[in-house]
């Protein structure tokens, strides 16, 4: 071999040698800042999406209160055995993995955040019409803050769905119920009306 032939195999060893260590400098540490920020970003997510896009029900003006469920998703639950089959459901059961937000179906103010043996994490929304009260069950968590008094615009974000109470682990879900209150009703009063022909129409 030449001089200027050991030369230049020197320089390409080098050249490939840079090139190498550069990448596997600069390689994993892209990735460390660019994944666990989107994993992090993902699993923080659900309690704090935005609320739902979908335009309110021309039946009602409510939206469903759970964020990306669509009208085609809704089954109507009214009606249905509960408790052994010693109480009738006066509800709509959503369907929703742990964790989904719930959001207000209508604007109002909180009038009541419950801890309920049946309900488990609950909250009631007076409407700003204040014949009706929104009620809703089986939270897994409150949204940050939430309290009592607590004024709350359509698709506010209220908790995430969950299986407190009676509600089925495997099964997570939002109960949501639609009560006309008579003059003077307090929170835990009312008569329950199906939400379901006013959320999926
Ligand atoms: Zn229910």
């Amino acid at each position: 071999m030449t001089r200027t032939g050991a030369w230049i195999l020197l320089f390409i060893l080098a050249v490939v040698g840079g090139v190498w260590w550069l990448a596997s400098r600069s390689g994993p540490v892209t990735e460390v800042t660019a994944e666990p920020a989107s994993a992090k970003s993902a699993s923080a997510a659900p309690a704090r999406l935005p609320p739902s896009p979908y335009a309110p029900s021309r039946a009602s003006g409510l939206i469903i209160p759970v964020n990306g469920v669509w009208q085609a998703g809704l089954t109507d639950t009214w009606g249905d055995a509960r408790g052994d089959g010693t109480r009738e459901h006066h509800a709509i059961d959503i369907m929703a993995p742990k964790g989904t937000a719930v959001v207000a179906a209508a604007a109002g103010t909180v009038e009541k955040i419950f801890e309920s043996q049946n309900g488990g994490h609950t909250v009631y929304v007076r409407r700003t019409d204040p014949a009706w009260v929104d009620y809703y069950a089986h939270l897994d968590a409150y949204a940050p803050n939430l309290k009592e008094g607590q004024k709350l615009g359509q698709g506010d974000l209220i908790g995430a769905v969950g299986s407190t109470g009676d509600a089925s682990e495997e099964a997570p879900h939002l109960h949501y119920e639609i009560k006309r209150m008579g003059p003077g009703d307090k929170w835990w009063q009312g008569t329950e009306v199906n939400p379901y022909p006013l959320l999926a129409r």
